[in-house]
């Protein structure tokens, strides 16, 4: 019943310059919106309906929209500088300290603009030092768009094994080199470095695979990842451009208490500014080309931008010395316990996930521990559900991906309001 007339007109007028109307491919989902203003908790669409942002943009508002102290800062350090095309800054030194301080793995770092970016030089970075050419990565977990990557991307149903490029145009060979595994099988990690001795060069997971939907790494399952690593010769990628800052500034390898070789960073970093980062020890760091005498290339025109150093080392200082981990924290537990609360109430059958201020619902009755526990799926239910909630002002990922951000902007009562609309609705759904 949402009101959208200005929407649709403008998003038509997008279809005329950009195919699809929308500049990156998971945005193209009906409603069809076109926003124009973003504050705290808070998107309003150009029609003038407000609602509660949990998509977070896929995850970096981790203080919210528009935050002032940080946008304080890159306006402050912007009019003093932007960007150099040799040398560095002090920005780019003060934010590097501050990530090798936090940042359990990072012995040194180096910035880019996108996680994509990151993955990659990361990916690159094993086979370089390994001289190996395999990967393994895990079905239904994401680390960019790259060809490096792509293959099982989004999270096809196919089993392990069978041909799935992410995107036509990918090379053959980049396909091939990629091997997938099941997360929480440490068995299948195991046979897949056996049959592939002296050939893997790196593993790359998410420690908490949230593109699959707030799946949590069993009791260890990343410590034997990281014994596995070690033992068949291969670096360790931890790709914490969600769990990094978000769920803690030292990411979940700090809570895990896992130490990665190599560790990718961005999102919540900047709270939506564009910048990445990879990090690692500075043995494997050193093999950059930033490096005289390294031979891993490593550039970018706009690396350590004015703008993405300033808002990230705002958003790092404010998570420094203000409540942001403790009230996230707290606020996804009482959206868990409050939804849990609801299905009891209501008799539906559903598992209740998440971790600190990532959280979902899964409308089946057991704990998902890897992407082929979803073929149960609850796709139709849920998208259904999705576009209730988005009638009462309550903005979630679009099509049936899982996974809901709060950030410090949040409030208690934007907790309660979103429960008791998820209540009526699924009350509704019931019948
Ligand atoms: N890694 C993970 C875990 C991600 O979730 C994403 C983006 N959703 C990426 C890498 C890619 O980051 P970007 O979109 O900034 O290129």
């Amino acid at each position: 019943n949402l009101k959208l007339d200005k929407s649709s007109k403008l998003y038509e007028e997008a279809n005329l310059y950009t195919p699809g109307g929308v500049h990156t491919s998971i945005r193209n989902v009906e409603p069809h919106l076109v926003f124009n203003r973003a504050e705290g908790a808070y998107i309003y669409d150009v029609d003038g309906n407000r609602y509660i942002d949990y998509q977070a943009a896929f995850g970096p508002f981790i203080l919210g929209h528009n935050n002032r102290y940080v946008n304080s800062k890159v306006i402050e350090n912007l009019s003093r500088e932007d960007l150099f095309g040799t040398g560095t800054t002090e920005l780019e030194i003060e934010l590097s300290k501050l990530i090798c301080k936090h940042v359990p793995s990072a012995e040194q770092v180096l910035f880019c603009n996108s996680g994509s970016e990151a993955t990659y030089h990361a990916i690159r970075l094993s086979r370089a030092i390994t001289e190996r050419t395999k990967i393994i990565k895990f079905q239904g977990c994401y680390h960019g768009w790259h060809d490096y990557v792509a293959r099982n991307m989004l999270s096809p149903w196919d089993k392990i094994g069978k041909r799935d490029p992410g995107s036509a145009g990918m090379l053959d060979e980049a396909i091939d080199n990629t091997l997938i595994c099941t997360f929480n099988d440490l068995e299948d990690v195991e046979q897949t470095f056996k049959q592939n001795q002296g050939q893997i060069a790196a593993l790359i997971v998410e420690p908490i695979p949230h593109n699959i939907g707030c799946i949590l790494p069993q009791s260890g399952f990343l410590a034997g990842l990281r014994k596995l690593c070690s033992e068949y010769g291969a670096l360790l990628i931890f790709d914490e451009v969600i769990t990094g800052f978000r769920h803690d500034l030292g990411g979940f390898q700090k809570i895990a208490g896992i130490t990665p070789d190599i560790t990718t960073m961005g999102k919540a970093m900047a709270n939506g500014f564009p910048i990445a980062a990879i990090a690692g020890k500075k043995e494997y760091m050193s093999r950059f080309n930033t490096q005289p005498g390294g031979d891993v290339w490593f550039a970018g025109t706009y690396n350590g931008h004015a703008v993405g150093t300033s808002a990230a080392l705002a958003t790092m200082q404010l998570m420094e010395t203000a409540p942001v981990h403790k009230h996230v924290f707290r606020l996804g537990d009482r959206v868990r316990v409050g939804i849990r609360d609801i299905l009891d109430r209501l008799g539906i059958e559903g598992y209740v996930a998440g971790f600190g201020s990532v959280w979902t619902t899964y409308f089946m009755n057991f704990e998902p521990k890897n992407y082929i526990d979803l073929q149960h799926n609850d796709a139709e239910f849920y998208v259904s559900f999705r576009k209730k909630l988005l009638e009462k002002g309550i903005f979630k990922l679009p099509m049936n991906l899982k996974r809901n951000h709060i950030s410090y902007s949040h409030t208690e009562a934007d907790i309660d309001y979103t429960l008791d609309v998820i209540e009526a609705v699924l009350r509704e759904m019931k019948k």
